[in-house]
């Protein structure tokens, strides 16, 4: 007998079905047992006597009859609640263990450790299933529009050199060149701008992002996606447009309860942002209890360049003036190129940031394209000639033809966060790293062997 899905069981009125999954709950009345078996479409309840022994969260298969129950007993709060399984079979194909952890509430109570460790447990609550869910939705939406709209998905290596974002790197070490090490990307910033130079003009990728930096409740610690684009021969006004419209037509179609409070999205220069709401993502909200509402809006005319500090760790950590605000390819203002030389301070770059109800949920700008500029940035954050010569390979590919260019990346992490209404962005990842930057489930960093430390040719200090 073929397997009948959870939701289909409607259409199968007074037929006799065979069902597979999970059970939910058990409710043993003496001779009746009820049970609510869970699949990946929805959850139904079956009725029998004289059953298998069986435990919560086992899985099981059973064949039986469906049935319309009587009025009084139909359960409006699920699909299937007007009908139920007359079971005539029940197979335990594996029976479960008492669970580490509850997963029927919402979890948001339980140590985080223990939701990790068991997180092919913590992901069976069904908020979080639905969350999962629905950021594959969101993730085949935007795939298709940005097809649609004649964007190439390119996939670009992670083992690669340091792309600076501000964040420290993750370091690879290679066993072929032994002392050598490969970078792990803090985005694939130089490559998306090197497939402008290749001709591709319009390019987008679900890129995981690694930066070692310290976890906070909107950012996970290690690594991270972004929707990455890029596109040539636009203007920052064409990127701004298309963002917004693939948002909002995403909302429209994905998440139809909610509204856009103000379209077009409001423009806020960084300035005013500063002032009026004290810092550069202001949450616009009328009512933040709303969890239906979405305020989204730009931020614009950053300063190109920031104070460097001892946190800008790749520009030399405080001992030159100035370091990149967004990074170090973003095109400064074309009224602003004089200032260069007299007021760097005052320089405003061509950066965009897109806020959503207080998150930054993503960043972008149009690019330096004149190696001129880029040299002159280079010396404004205080590049030695060795600094230099790691971004030589920007500077030749610009000497070949480069088409103007820009892009974006939103984080998909953080707006699933924001449009989800949900406190951190681990609850809207599968395998999060846990906030002392341990692994879910497999539990590294951990240990590894003499011998493969031998092999790639490194000694650990015992300290
Ligand atoms: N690479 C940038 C970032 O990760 C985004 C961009 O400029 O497109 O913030």
């Amino acid at each position: 007998m073929q397997r009948t899905l959870v939701v289909d069981t409607i259409k199968n009125v007074d037929e006799k079905v065979k069902l597979e999954g999970w059970v939910s709950t058990i409710r043993d009345h003496g001779k009746i047992t009820f049970i609510d078996l869970r699949d990946r479409t929805g959850i139904i309840q079956c009725v029998g006597t004289n059953l298998a022994k069986v435990t919560t969260e086992s899985v099981i298969e059973i064949e039986g009859k469906v049935v319309k129950r009587p009025e009084k007993l139909v359960n409006a709060n699920i699909d299937t609640g007007k009908i139920e399984i007359q079971m005539e079979k029940l197979n335990v194909i594996s029976l479960a263990q008492e669970l580490p952890l509850p997963i029927d509430g919402d979890g948001y109570e339980i140590d985080e450790e223990i939701r990790n460790k068991y997180r092919y447990l913590d992901l069976r609550r069904p908020r979080m299933t639905r969350n999962i869910r629905i950021r594959s939705k969101v993730t085949q939406f935007l795939r298709n529009w940005l097809t649609n709209n004649d964007f190439v998905e390119i996939e670009t290596p992670i083992l690669t050199k340091t792309t600076p974002e501000g964040a420290r790197d993750f370091l690879v070490p290679s066993r072929l060149q032994q002392g050598k090490f490969y970078a792990l990307p803090q985005s694939p910033q130089q490559y998306k701008q090197l497939l402008m130079v290749a001709g591709m003009e319009r390019y987008f990728q679900f890129a995981r992002c690694f930066r070692d930096e310290d976890p906070r409740k909107d950012r996970a610690y290690g690594e991270f996606t972004q929707l990455d684009m890029e596109m040539s021969f636009v203007e920052q006004e064409d990127i701004l447009n298309l963002a917004e419209k693939m948002f909002s037509e995403l909302v429209k179609e994905i998440f139809p309860e909610k509204k856009i409070f103000q379209s077009p999205w409001p423009r806020i220069s960084h300035k005013e942002a500063k002032e009026k709401y004290g810092n550069d993502k202001p949450d616009l909200r009328k009512d933040k209890n709303d969890p239906n509402e979405l305020a989204f809006c730009w931020v614009l005319d950053f300063p190109l360049f920031t104070e460097q500090s001892k946190e800008d760790f790749f520009y030399g950590s405080g001992q030159a003036k100035w370091a990149p605000s967004h990074h170090m390819f973003t095109s400064p203002h074309p009224d602003d190129l004089n200032l260069l030389e007299t007021d760097p301070g005052k320089v405003r770059g061509l950066q965009h940031d897109m806020v959503l109800n207080g998150l930054e949920v993503g960043g972008g700008s149009i690019r330096i394209s004149d190696p001129k500029v880029q040299e002159k940035i280079f010396k404004l954050i205080g590049f030695s000639e060795k600094q230099k010569d790691q971004f030589e390979h920007m500077l030749k590919a610009f000497t070949f033809g480069v088409p103007p260019h820009g892009g974006i990346a939103p984080g998909l992490d953080r707006f699933m966060m924001a449009i989800l209404n949900e406190p951190s962005v681990r609850e809207v990842m599968a395998y999060p790293t846990s906030s002392s930057g341990q692994t879910s489930v497999l539990d590294a960093p951990s240990e590894t062997s003499k011998d493969q430390l031998k092999e790639l040719g490194i000694k650990v200090n015992e300290n």
